[in-house]
């Protein structure tokens, strides 16, 4: 007998338009392809919903936002009618639902709908404060549009908002970034994500940057950018629970903490991947080849793959670095079966020795200099084995 799942993610792969450094998979937003995919997903749900008891939702993008109320409505109401117990799960104390937004595309009526749903988190693609900063990126809102969205998200009374931003952009200075991050906690968010800017291939800002026409901070000033972070949340009471991540006490993302612990997930739409009793899977990041999947009876699933226990174990540490507490060598043997300090001896030894990790036989975390070369030391514990060859479903029948 399968275990209940208790956290749900679902994806939405319509933008407005498609940002200058984003390599995300992303479809525009036509009304007669929202529609198919609605008419998918509500049958992927389906399927999914016996097995599913959520404690957290997450609706994420794309952007989800751009979906019109009427559309909302409807698959809120379908995920409502497939999931009855979702009602009286709205009023547990750790219930978290989360809907992500791009302010170009919150309404009051939006607004309203997504609370009276039960939706209680927000999270908000703010990015800048500086509109010529916005238009560089490629951003389809302006900063006033990101202040007349929050004043609807807390007139419909959200009581849990984050907001995202962007470091390291082109040209910034670290006073820039420090106004910004002082403006952004000025705002009054109970979580806030900051990520540094990634370079992907294929997109228009990298082609600036090739071309000589924008210049990115050096390595110095993107170091003081990350502790310029720890300083300006420590003062104004946000704690850095994750590398990227601040909250205010208790704010903390509970769907995000479940994929950093290691904990199962069901994932639906396209390019959506889950986490089930050891099965990590895909969905194809395609959504019309998904639609078609769907409507023929097919499993939209593109890969699956059983990690080896010792690849599950690498895994579950390289999550667990980037959240502040780490991971106890109780947690990491219930979960794996194995003894942190068996496995990876001499890591442990020669990372803690060069600074970069805090290990005293209990607990085993990141120092704040191993923080900023978090991916470094995470990947000392990558295992590249799989139990199963990845196995691809090319439209296979469930
Ligand atoms: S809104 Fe997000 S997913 Fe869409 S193009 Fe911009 S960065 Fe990519």
């Amino acid at each position: 007998m399968s275990n209940t799942v208790e956290h749900l993610y679902i994806h939405i792969p319509f933008c407005a338009a498609k940002c200058d450094y984003c390599a995300f998979y992303s479809e525009p937003a036509e009304a007669a392809k929202i529609e198919r995919f609605l008419v998918a997903l509500e049958r992927e749900m389906e399927q999914a919903a016996p097995r599913l008891a959520p404690r957290t939702i997450f609706i994420g993008g794309g952007t989800p936002s751009i979906l019109t109320t009427a559309q909302f409505e409807r698959l809120l109401k379908h995920l409502h009618r497939v999931i009855p117990a979702l009602g009286s799960r709205l009023s547990t104390p750790d219930f978290e639902w989360t809907v992500e937004t791009n302010p170009a595309t919150v309404s009051p009526e939006k607004a309203r709908l997504l609370r009276s749903f039960g939706v209680n988190r927000v999270s908000m693609g703010v990015q800048a404060l500086d509109d010529a900063v916005l238009e560089r990126l490629g951003r389809v809102h302006t900063v006033a549009m990101a202040h007349k969205s929050l004043d609807i998200l807390r007139e419909a009374g959200f009581p849990n908002v984050n907001l995202d931003f962007i470091f390291a952009i082109p040209d910034q200075t670290l006073a820039q970034w420090a106004d910004t991050l002082r403006r952004a906690v000025a705002l009054a968010p109970q979580h806030l994500s900051t990520y540094e800017l990634t370079w992907e291939d294929d997109t228009p800002l990298l082609r600036e940057l090739q071309e000589g026409h924008v210049a990115v901070p050096d390595e110095t000033t993107t170091l003081a950018m990350y502790q310029q972070m720890q300083s300006v949340g420590t003062e104004f009471g946000f704690h850095r629970y994750e590398i990227s991540n601040f909250a205010r006490p208790g704010f903390e993302c509970r769907h995000n903490l479940n994929y950093w612990r290691g904990g199962d997930y069901i994932g639906l739409g396209p390019g959506a991947s889950g986490y089930v009793d050891g099965r990590r899977y895909k969905n194809v990041a395609n959504t019309a080849v998904y639609c078609e999947r769907i409507e023929r009876g097919q499993s939209p699933v593109d890969y699956d793959e059983r990690l080896t226990p010792r690849a599950h174990a690498g895994e579950l540490v390289a999550f667990a670095l980037r959240m502040n507490e780490g991971i106890t060598a109780a947690a990491f043997h219930a979960q794996t079966g194995f003894l942190l300090d068996r496995l990876w001896p001499d890591e442990l030894c020669a990372l803690a020795k060069d600074g970069l990790l805090e290990w005293d036989g209990l607990r085993l975390r990141l120092t704040g200099r191993g923080r900023l070369l978090a991916d470094e030391v995470a990947e000392r514990f990558i295992v590249l084995e799989k139990a199963d060859a990845r196995s691809h479903h090319p439209g296979h029948a469930d």
